[in-house]
């Protein structure tokens, strides 16, 4: 399907002419830079940044683009991923007019950007065993729609969206969907970016807050057209990825099989954990997980969720989203972490009795 960005984007924010930084203008590594304004001598404390970074990150995106098998073009980094979602309702919703559609339970940053934009919330839930319904969401979509919001492995439900439907959905809806792909790490179904070129209005967003273990850095990634990532790059705030957390990427990305190590072993302990929450009465559903987290649902989810936190082991409470009705959200952390967790929960139910 045709999609022009610029046709959907806001007419102001096309019009724009976007913060020209001093880094900008003259991009040159070498010289005497006296165009920003930069303490000369050096920094206080034991580091050196006294220097503005790049603001978009061209060595970065080289790398990530290397990776994952785009071309930078197709790369907008943001301070987490939670970044391009505000910026895109931004780009593309107007205040008390248009609206993004959800598919609760979901991840719920989606709805907190629209609303502080002021931008309407369309929900539209998923099936009760958590699966997308395509003709329900497409039925949901009105004149003011600009934006679908999918997460797939989904948060805080575990599974991933069946392609057939994301591709219904991609097919059907002429604005922006949204991929948000946080887990794809944790699961052997391919990334959606590899279908950036049959969807100009795809965006996939990645983060290397979850399998990369680099959530401190706040780095998140949008894959899309070009012509989206242009409109992120200007609205975004010039230097919005910090030079020590751009430095530290560049450490990481080049150590991506200790990534696939450590996702290996969370792989294998979160097998352990359903295993061990298995036979335990009290648990009366383990559902799948594509991801680094397992949703259960239990009886008294607000009385256990107490209990554990006594104890200091702090889970999710997710029982009021819906259809999460009893349900808590456990991340997989270290044996030592999951087996705490685990003797736990069975002082819970053994004090029942
Ligand atoms: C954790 C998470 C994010 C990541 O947020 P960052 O801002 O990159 O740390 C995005 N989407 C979902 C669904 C998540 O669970």
């Amino acid at each position: 399907m045709a999609f022009d960005a610029n046709q959907w984007v806001r007419p102001h924010i096309l019009a724009l002419a976007p913060y020209s930084s001093a880094r900008d203008e003259y991009t040159g590594k070498e010289g005497i830079f006296l165009d920003a304004n930069e303490n000369p001598l050096g920094s206080v404390g034991p580091n050196t940044h006294n220097r503005y970074p790049d603001p978009y990150q061209h060595a970065l995106k080289e790398q990530i683009g290397r990776l994952k098998g785009v071309s930078p073009a197709h790369i907008f980094m943001g301070n987490g991923s939670d970044e391009p979602i505000d910026l895109l309702i931004r780009a593309f919703c107007e205040p008390r007019e248009h609206a993004v559609l959800i598919t609760p339970p979901t991840y719920g940053m989606y709805k907190v950007s629209a609303q502080i934009n002021a931008v309407q919330v369309q929900e539209v839930l998923l099936n009760p065993d958590f699966t997308l319904d395509s003709g329900r969401v497409l039925a949901a979509v009105t004149p003011q729609t600009r934006i679908i919001f999918l997460c797939s492995p989904n948060n805080p439900t575990g599974n991933l969206m069946a392609a057939t439907e994301v591709e219904k959905v991609l097919e059907g809806f002429p604005g922006l969907v949204v991929v948000d792909e946080a887990y794809i790490d944790f699961t052997d179904q391919p990334s959606w970016i590899s279908a950036l070129p049959r969807y100009p209005n795809l965006v996939v967003l990645q983060t290397f807050s979850k399998a990369w273990g680099l959530a401190a850095l706040r780095a998140g990634l949008a894959f899309a057209d070009p012509s989206i990532i242009r409109l992120l790059n200007k609205i975004k705030p010039p230097y919005n990825i910090n030079a020590a957390t751009q430095a530290m990427l560049a450490e990481a990305l080049a150590h991506a099989n200790s990534k696939e190590r450590m996702v290996q072993e969370i792989l294998q302990e979160r097998e352990v954990l359903i295993a061990s929450l298995k036979p335990l009465p009290g648990v009366q559903v383990i559902y799948p997980s594509d991801a680094n987290f397992v949703l259960i649902k239990v009886a008294e989810p607000d009385r256990l969720y107490a209990f554990l936190a006594g104890r200091k082991v702090v889970v999710r409470n997710r029982s009021s989203q819906p259809l999460c009705e009893g349900c808590l959200r456990i991340t997989v952390g270290t044996k030592a972490e999951n087996t705490a967790l685990l003797e736990a929960i069975k002082v819970f139910f053994g004090h029942q009795q």
